[in-house]
This record gives structure tokens, C-alpha cells and sequence, in this order.
């Protein structure tokens, strides 16, 4: 395994962390446990949960294995979603309950979509209710989890708060993130990236993706985790892992990793336009619309819906998880056509916001 020097903190965490997203039986705590403590066995030592994880077992699940583990052999990040600091540290306590621990060694305030969101929390008490648990000892380092663009993640880096950032990396998002990733390299904070495998979209795509795969790659999952691992900001990337042998294959890929050259990932970044044919790659040029619409995160959703499936569902969830927005953000678009013009990859940008825009009243009122 590779470990790796976690921003300014001085923590060696390992190179490829287990996400607790997804277990494929959470309701079976002891059996995936066990799944833990192969990966921890495996070398891993980083684990990222979250409340809501895994049918709300995550947590658990992880707390089972780090009953079995001596406390300094790994580390372990959760998350809260609250914005009201009495509500948020009553998550906190629950997660540690959860846990088993009386510490959270990266705590993350989640899923900051906007800078004003996290000027929002602030003002709901979070801040003062992270740096109180901190100086408690119940958290070590605080981090966050975030969509934001690059000039929001630098006003926030500035702040010089959170040690930390843990967001989505990979070869279909990273024109999106690569600049976040960039600023908080600059800034010393340590990176953990969410779905080097795009969710499983990679390996599903794996024709499409195939132009991240160098000579030696053995497969397009080792091209993907390599891809992630060779930008220098990169901490550790998080796995979902649903079996030993996806274990013990990840392990391998980074125990085989060699950084691609600046050439190799240049030459990786220049075949998005070519290959990324049909996909919005984020580049910005339809900027900025006269009447407000982010075409790029729209159209970042529409990506969405060609590589997962045409469900509404996906593309309300893209949208409300991923960008702070719904369906009706694309239903103001005057069909000037300016931003066609510019598109450097020719997307039809008029016809698929109509059809985000159609899914509004289709879903309104239902749950996710
Ligand atoms: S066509 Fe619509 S989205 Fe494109 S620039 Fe004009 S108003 Fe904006
Ligand atoms: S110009 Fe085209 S490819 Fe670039 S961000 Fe806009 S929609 Fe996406």
C-alpha cells in the first residue's frame, strides 16, 4: 500500500480509502464488517462514512470492525448535513455512538454545494459548533465535502479552517473539480476524492473511457484509480468495495501504481474534446448565458442521463445533489441560441435543457 502525507495535518493515510456508501447487505453488520477488516488487513487505512450511508448502517458497520482494531492503526471521517449547530451536534454525538469511538478523526460539514451555503451554516451555529467539538477532543480535523466551483473552494480555503476537502474526482468530472483540486493543493489541505470510478460509470462505459488507459494498464479500473492517484493534490481516493476480491484487486492497482508523466496527462486531458463525444466536458465557453442558466451544470446532468439511464430520477437527483438545483433552473432558457453557437463540442444545449425542463412538472410532489 501507499500511504500518503494528509495536507498540513502530518496524518499518512492510505492511498485508496474504503467508502461506506454502498454495502451491498448493510443489514448484515458482522458480515460486512469482516469486509472492513480485510480492507484494513489489505492496508487501508482510511475510512469514509456518513449517517445516511448504506441504509443508515454505515456507520454501524464500521463501528463493529473498529471494535476489533486498535484505535491508531486507522482513521476514520463522517459527515453531517445540518445546518442548525444544536441539531449538528446532536449528529456528531450520534455518530460517535454509532462509531464506537470517542473521537472522528476528519469530520466533514457536508455537501457544501455554494460558498453561501457554508456562510448559511455559519450563521445557523455549525462553526461554532465544530470548533467546540474540536477543542473537546471529539474531533481532530475538520473537513468538508463539496460541488462548489473553483473561485467559491478558494475563498474558503482562504478562511483557513478546514484542513481538509473531500469531493468527486474523476476521468468523466474532472474538467468540473480539477480546479478545487488545483486550489487546494496551493492551499495545503488534503484531498480525498469521492468516485475516482465515476459511481461505477467507467468500468459500465468502459469503451468510452478507454482513452485514460495507457499501455500498462491492465484494465480501465486501474487507468481510472491511476488517473485520480497521479494528480499530486490527491490524498487518497474512496472506494465503494462490495467484495474481497474488489479489495484485493484495488490494492493491487495501487500497489503497481507508477504516476503517469505531465505528458501522458496532458496528452489524457487534450482527447476529452475528441473523446468525450456527445458529453459536455465542462469546458465553459457557452458562458455566460444572458439569462443566468449554468449550462455547464445542466448539461454536466445531462451527462447523467446518456451514461446512467433515462430516469427522471437520475437527473433530479444530479441536479439537487450534486448542483443545488431542480429541473426548473432549465426552464428559462429564451432559445437564443448563443450558447450553441459556442459550444466547442456542438450539444444540442437548447433541446436537452427543454428536456430537463419537462421533467419539472413530471416529478413535481414525488420523493426521491
Ligand atoms: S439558448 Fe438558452 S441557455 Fe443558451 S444562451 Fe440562450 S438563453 Fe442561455
Ligand atoms: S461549451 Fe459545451 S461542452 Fe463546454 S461547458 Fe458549455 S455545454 Fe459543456
Amino acid at each position: 500500500m501507499i500511504y500518503r502525507t494528509y495536507g498540513k495535518t502530518g496524518k499518512q493515510i492510505s492511498a485508496i480509502g474504503f467508502g461506506g456508501m454502498r454495502f451491498p447487505e448493510p443489514k448484515e453488520i458482522e458480515k460486512s464488517a469482516e469486509l472492513v477488516l480485510h480492507a484494513h488487513a489489505k492496508g487501508i487505512t482510511y475510512f469514509d462514512t456518513a449517517p445516511l450511508y448504506s441504509e443508515e448502517k454505515s456507520e454501524e458497520i464500521f463501528g463493529h470492525a473498529f471494535k476489533q482494531l486498535p484505535r491508531d492503526s486507522f482513521y476514520v471521517s463522517t459527515k453531517c448535513m445540518e445546518a442548525d449547530g444544536k441539531k449538528f451536534r446532536r449528529s456528531l454525538e450520534t455518530s460517535l455512538k454509532r462509531l464506537g469511538l470517542e473521537r472522528i478523526d476528519f469530520f466533514n460539514v457536508w455537501g457544501l454545494l455554494s460558498r453561501e451555503q457554508w456562510e448559511d451554516r455559519k450563521r445557523g451555529g455549525v462553526l461554532k459548533a465544530l470548533l467546540n467539538a474540536r477543542d473537546e477532543g471529539l474531533i481532530e480535523h475538520v473537513v468538508f465535502s463539496t460541488h462548489m466551483t473553483g473561485e467559491e473552494a478558494d475563498d474558503v480555503f482562504d478562511e483557513e479552517i478546514f484542513e481538509g476537502v473531500t469531493l468527486g474526482y474523476n476521468a468523466i468530472n474532472f474538467p468540473f473539480r480539477e480546479q478545487v483540486v488545483d486550489s487546494a493543493g496551493r492551499h495545503g489541505i488534503g484531498v480525498v476524492t469521492m468516485n475516482p470510478l465515476g459511481g461505477g460509470l467507467i468500468p459500465k462505459n468502459a469503451e468510452r473511457f478507454n482513452f485514460i488507459r495507457s499501455a500498462d494498464d491492465p484494465d480501465v479500473v486501474s487507468a481510472a484509480l491511476r488517473f485520480n492517484l497521479s494528480h499530486p493534490a490527491i490524498t487518497c481516493a474512496l472506494v465503494g468495495f462490495s467484495s474481497r476480491q474488489e479489495v484485493d484487486e484495488a490494492v493491487a492497482a495501487v500497489e503497481r501504481f507508477t504516476p503517469l508523466s505531465p505528458e501522458r496527462i496532458a496528452e489524457i486531458k487534450g482527447k476529452v474534446e475528441t473523446e468525450f463525444e456527445g458529453l459536455c466536458t465542462g469546458c465553459g465557453y457557452c458562458l455566460p448565458c444572458p439569462e443566468g442558466l449554468p449550462i455547464p451544470q445542466l448539461m454536466d446532468t445531462y451527462n447523467m442521463r446518456i451514461l446512467q439511464g433515462p430516469e427522471d430520477q437520475i437527473v433530479v437527483n444530479r441536479l439537487k445533489f450534486h448542483w443545488g438545483l431542480t429541473p426548473d433552473a432549465a426552464a428559462t432558457c429564451v432559445h437564443c441560441g448563443a450558447c450553441e453557437k459556442a459550444c466547442t463540442q456542438h450539444l444540442p444545449i437548447m433541446e436537452r435543457l427543454d428536456q430537463i425542463a419537462e421533467i419539472g412538472p413530471r416529478t413535481a410532489g414525488q420523493k426521491e
